[in-house]
């Protein structure tokens, strides 16, 4: 019998958050389970002005088809800010702007994986990416993370034992752990990287949202031809735009161009001339603080209820930025169980094992903070600490 459907996607599971949100759509539930940036930060009159001006002054080009690369003026502010914040120096030339990053890992893996190739991912790792990642049938290796980043023992072991030719990685603020690598572990990745050859896709959607402690060097810094950088300004404007990049070598763009002209041509002009207006006519560093502000404040509201109410046997993360935290229950529970019954008494999270590779991570959970309003924070901790010490007893 021929089958309708290719292989490549009904091997592949739906998101299984984009599930979970779905049984949650009640506004009386507590959701720690969303990734979602908290609206209250998108500049929607700052949008609306960017928008009537690029009208106004250029509407039928703004309206026109483009280049494949992106906004020259948008991909020169991305590499100015580089240089900034971090002392990187990119050419325009080496930045192609994409529909999110999210893009950029479906453009990564149709331009260097072949069916088999090793790819080394965290455990756990970002859902997204292993989605994404999947369409092109890598072998995955699964790399754990410790509290300073991935574990060196194993990664030299994997490395040594596969050929690999990517390691995607999020070393700042990882969804979903919330965990960030120190500077001697980023410098120790990139020194086994470079000594194996393996290219390092660094993640970095979260950066800028840094709320405690002081900014560490991207590893792109220590790797310099051998790392392919995506960033977003999902998180610092707003995801709608569906705007993010890719920072690569030019050997390497001049491929992924070819692949990304395939996909879409390019992306959202109009989308790319209002975000760049938008980002010459405001300070985006101060709106960026103020998100950092209330994020830093969600989420010691929602570190400070855990250590209150969760029992002593539970374990989590705390994060030095993003949007994310993980919990670990003891080795014996289900977060899946676990769901079921948050959800009876009106709180949510994501279970932690889709994000494991392995199909380990059962006793694992993700929650988010950036999107519940401070005050509900510790009564949806209150809640599913309830939940965690039925399931204990
Ligand atoms: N990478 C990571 C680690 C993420 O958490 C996200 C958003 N959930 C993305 C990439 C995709 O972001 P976007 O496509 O909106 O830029």
């Amino acid at each position: 019998m021929r089958s309708l459907f290719a292989k490549r996607i009904n091997d592949i599971p739906k998101s299984f958050i984009r599930e979970i949100l779905k049984v949650i759509d009640n506004p009386e539930i507590i959701s720690f389970a969303g990734g979602l940036p908290n609206p209250e930060f998108f500049p929607v009159e700052e949008i609306k002005e960017a928008s009537n001006k690029v009208l106004a002054e250029d509407g039928t080009n703004v309206l026109q088809y483009s280049t494949t690369e992106g906004y020259l003026p948008l991909r020169e502010y991305i590499a100015d800010r580089y240089f900034k914040k971090q002392g990187l120096k990119i050419s325009p030339e080496q930045i192609l702007i994409t529909n999110g990053s999210q893009q950029g890992l479906d453009l990564i893996g149709k331009t260097f994986l072949n069916e088999g190739d090793g790819l080394i991912i965290e455990e756990p790792g970002y859902l997204g990416a292993i989605q994404s990642f999947s369409f092109y049938r890598p072998k995955f290796n699964s790399v754990p993370l410790l509290e300073d980043g991935v574990d060196l023992e194993v990664l030299k072991d994997t490395l040594a034992e596969n050929d690999c030719k990517l390691f995607y990685g999020v070393p700042n603020f990882q969804n979903p752990s919330g965990i960030t690598y120190s500077d001697n572990k980023r410098r120790a990745v990139a020194k086994l990287l470079e000594e194996s050859n393996t290219i390092f896709v660094e993640d970095d959607p979260y950066g800028e949202l840094r709320f405690i402690g002081e900014d560490i060097p991207l590893i792109k810094n220590y790797l310099k031809d051998n790392t392919i950088l995506l960033g977003s300004f999902s998180k610092i404007v707003a995801p709608a735009f569906r705007l993010g990049w890719v920072v690569m070598s030019m050997d390497k763009m001049e491929k992924a161009i070819v692949a990304k002209q395939a996909s879409d041509l390019h992306s959202n002009y109009f989308a790319q001339r209002v975000i760049y207006q938008y980002l010459i006519d405001n300070d985006i560093d101060q709106h960026i603080s103020r998100i950092k502000e209330v994020y830093g404040r969600q989420r010691e509201m929602m570190v400070n209820s855990i250590k209150e109410y969760f029992p002593p046997e539970i374990s989590f993360t705390e994060p030095e930025g993003g949007m994310f935290l993980w919990i670990t229950l003891p080795k014996e529970l289900s977060s899946l169980e676990l769901f079921d019954m948050a959800i009876k008494e009106k709180v949510a999270f994501v279970p932690g094992s889709p994000f494991y590779v392995n199909g380990q991570g059962k006793n694992t959970l993700r929650l988010n903070y950036s999107n519940v309003a401070e005050e509900k924070i510790e009564e949806g901790i209150k809640s599913l600490a309830k939940v965690i010490k039925r399931a204990i007893n």
